[in-house]
């Protein structure tokens, strides 16, 4: 796997322009979608305002690894030691659900600053917004609000700008929060991206994840059409090239068949790397800058492709999977999932080149 750090603040630098005024969580959670989370903060240092986690343990590696900025929890602690873990390393932790008040009833360290989430319709994490007034009336005195009580949500639908649900989400939060103190975060990358909100996605806090690996989260678009770049390009070399006769069959089940005289190779890399073993025949790979079609089924360590159109590759190209002029987003659509799926799922099997 090659990442590059330049691209990776290409993207940041593209959803702060998409979101003039705002400041930025940059997600990195699940290391930094399978790029290495304590690498995507190093190289982000000084540029995001901020990193969110989903969880307190994140949140620890990421001081550990000397990570200054503030840090947003986004589960949020759920027993009282973890609200002290978050006061001594400086987190900003979200409530998001009555089960968690009780382990915050003897705390009284101070938080950097304390975000309440409302359920404003994906039905997930959060309060109803109706209990917003009560929250804020209930928490203002407290240690955890004393620097600052702020209010987030998060959409079930951005990613299909018109969905109506977008809107009701927006206004059920817009509404609740109208009369509350407190800085706000809504955007998720895709909201970011359809502009579909400015009041939400400008002078507030954008929360973007995928957008900042290159993928795009719209449906039916890829990141290059948005100005994006892939951080990630995962590739792999061609360890044997064989010649198939017409009726010859490939890989496990033999579920592919020679039509033709067939160059057929083979890619050391499978499912065990974090390849999608859904992937079906003729999803795209590339070799010397052509697409090739993946033939047969996915092995642990190898999968096959057709290089019948690509005469002069050889045993030692380099195969690309995903990245570099070849969005993650096909492959992820061709095996029915999404580039979250398959960042996240990048084995560390895979040795890491940075490529600046
Ligand atoms: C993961 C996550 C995000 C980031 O979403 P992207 O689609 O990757 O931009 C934002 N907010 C919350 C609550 C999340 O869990």
């Amino acid at each position: 796997m090659r990442r590059s750090a330049t691209a990776l603040r290409h993207n940041l630098a593209r959803a702060l322009a998409l979101a003039p005024g705002s400041r930025i969580w940059a997600v990195i959670k699940a290391d930094g979608y399978g790029h290495g989370m304590e690498w995507a903060a190093a190289e982000l240092a000084g540029v995001a305002q901020g990193f969110a986690v989903s969880c307190v343990e994140e949140a620890l590696a990421l001081r550990e690894s000397g990570a200054a900025a503030p840090i947003l929890v986004l589960q949020g602690p759920r027993t009282p030691a973890e609200w002290e873990l978050c006061a001594r390393h400086d987190l900003q932790p979200v409530l998001h659900d009555e089960a968690q008040l009780p382990t915050l009833a003897g705390f009284n360290g101070e938080l950097p600053g304390l975000w309440i989430k409302l359920d404003t319709g994906m039905h997930r994490l959060g309060f109803a917004p109706l209990k917003a007034q009560i929250l804020f009336q209930q928490l203002r005195g407290h240690p955890a609000a004393r620097r600052g009580l702020h209010w987030l949500t998060h959409l079930a639908c951005a990613d299909q700008p018109a969905h109506p649900l977008n809107r009701e989400q927006l206004e059920r939060f817009a509404h609740a929060v109208s009369e509350l103190p407190g800085q706000r975060s809504v955007a998720n990358s895709a909201l970011v991206m359809s502009g579909g909100a400015a009041a939400f996605t400008r002078a507030e806090w954008i929360r973007t994840g995928i957008m900042l690996y290159g993928p795009s989260p719209l449906e039916g678009s890829a990141g290059p059409e948005h100005d994006l770049r892939p951080v990630m390009t995962v590739t792999a070399p061609l360890i044997a090239v064989k010649r198939l006769e017409p009726g010859a069959t490939v890989g496990y089940g033999a579920t592919w068949t020679a039509g033709r005289s067939t160059r057929a190779g083979v890619v050391a890399i499978g499912y065990a790397d974090g390849y999608p073993r859904h992937a079906p025949t003729g999803t795209p790979v590339l070799v010397r800058g052509r697409e090739c079609p993946l033939i047969g089924r996915v092995s642990m360590d190898m999968l096959e492709i057709d290089l019948t159109d690509v005469p002069e590759a050889d045993v030692g190209d380099p195969v690309i999977l995903w990245g570099e002029g070849l969005p993650v987003e096909r492959i992820a659509e061709a095996a029915g999932t999404i580039s979250y799926d398959l960042l996240t799922r990048v084995a560390g099997r895979l040795r890491v080149t940075d490529i600046g």
